[in-house]
């Protein structure tokens, strides 16, 4: 009889189930070994925990591969190894890649300060709107978007991009960190690879680093090999504990859409907050977008404080279950200011261009109960 397609939750708590034997532990044993018994005069792979076949982060990697739908994935030691591994997998020194301006700060500087060292060269560009496409040239062999977007939260139509692509020859690598399979799968939508901070919503706890990539075997393959090179490789006990976060991912991320709703329906009406992001909102310019292409819009909401920096600075000070911290995607609210944090290499003029202007910040609205957390940024507010 034909198996039905597992749901997210099952897949996550149990990857691939199978009846355990009398006796085997429930959760995944940490196997704390950097190395392990090889065969002599054997031919099997070697087990070593650098290359990416630890117990440990074979089995959170056959875990994120279900929950995309991929046919493989593999984890490694941060999600800015990751982004670069993904891709120096598809680029060589002489090509161009072509990114979207709405990036993670981290990730703009990966390209911009290290590609171009190395001979790639990238351009950066608006895929909210066709102009993305000008900027194909001849030796343009990647594209590389990130959705929702850090930090304003808007979400990219990734089919029609993944259409050109296909069209060209192009690769398609999509950073969805921050709606995780849960909300979106983009290889649904033509991406080629998916690429996670595993720091945010897939551990969830914020205790540990971590990255990952998911998309075709012969493409993660070849992660692997660079991972095994170039060596970011997450330790065992790391992703013993990215495999447990990952077992609740889809109750917390039910439990962030609906905080995240709320919290941006409080904020609308707020007399000192003048503008709300967050794609659950009717007036968000892609809310139909996300809508169309998201199972929730996330718990991530960007607000613009009347009063700028300093209405911003009071408010942080005032907070008191909220914390001010970098970040993102954990079971705690945490609130950011990309003036000082992500986009701080920016000038001041260069981030109200880009919609970020002094007096945004950056709520990841965590599972607590969000009367609460109302109540705390109530009283911030207030105490200004
Ligand atoms: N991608 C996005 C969207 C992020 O927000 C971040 C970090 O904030 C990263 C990638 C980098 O992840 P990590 O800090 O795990 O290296």
């Amino acid at each position: 009889m034909k198996r039905q397609p597992l749901g997210p939750s099952t897949c996550a708590i149990h990857g691939s189930p199978e009846r355990l034997s009398d006796g085997a532990p429930i959760t995944t044993p940490i196997v704390q070994s950097s190395t392990f018994i090889n065969p002599v005069g054997g031919a099997d792979e070697v087990l070593y925990t650098r290359y990416g076949n630890n117990p440990n982060q074979l089995e959170v990697a056959k875990r994120l591969a279900a929950l995309e739908g991929a046919e493989a994935a593999i984890f490694v030691g941060s999600g800015m190894a990751a982004t670069a591994l993904a891709h120096l997998t598809v680029l060589r020194p002489g090509d161009h890649l072509l990114a979207s301006k709405w990036l993670y700060g981290g990730t703009q500087d990966l390209f911009t300060d290290e590609f171009e060292r190395l001979g790639i060269s990238v351009s950066l560009a608006d895929v909210l709107t066709d102009e993305w496409r000008r900027h194909i040239r001849k030796n343009t062999r990647a594209v590389f978007i990130e959705t929702p977007t850090n930090p304003l939260v808007r979400v990219v139509n990734i089919e029609p991009i993944a259409a050109l692509c296909r069209e060209k020859g192009l690769v398609l690598l999509v950073d969805t960190t921050f709606a995780t399979p849960i909300n979106m799968r983009a290889l649904e939508f033509g991406a080629d690879l998916v690429i996670h901070s595993a720091t945010k919503y897939i551990n969830g706890h914020s205790d540990v680093i971590g990255g990952a990539v998911a998309g075709s075997a012969e493409v993660i393959e070849e992660v692997r090999r660079l991972l095994k090179l170039w060596g970011p490789a997450l330790d065992p006990h790391a992703a013993w504990l990215v495999e447990r976060g990952m077992k609740t991912l889809a109750v917390r991320m039910a439990r962030h859409n609906a905080n995240g709703m709320a919290f941006a329906e409080w904020a609308v009406e707020h007399p000192q907050i003048s503008a709300v992001s967050h794609p659950g909102l009717e007036d968000h310019p892609d809310h139909d977008v996300a809508g169309a292409t998201m199972d929730g819009f996330g718990g991530m909401v960007g607000i613009h404080l009347k009063g700028g920096a300093k209405a911003a600075e009071q408010m942080l000070q005032h907070l008191r279950i909220a914390s001010h911290a970098p970040s993102l995607g954990g079971v705690e609210t945490l609130v950011s200011e990309p003036r000082v944090t992500s986009h701080a290499r920016l000038s001041a003029t260069e981030r109200q261009a880009l919609g970020i202007p002094d007096g945004f910040v950056r709520v990841s609205v965590g599972i607590e109960d969000v009367q609460d957390i109302i109540s705390d940024f109530d009283q911030a507010l207030a105490a200004r």
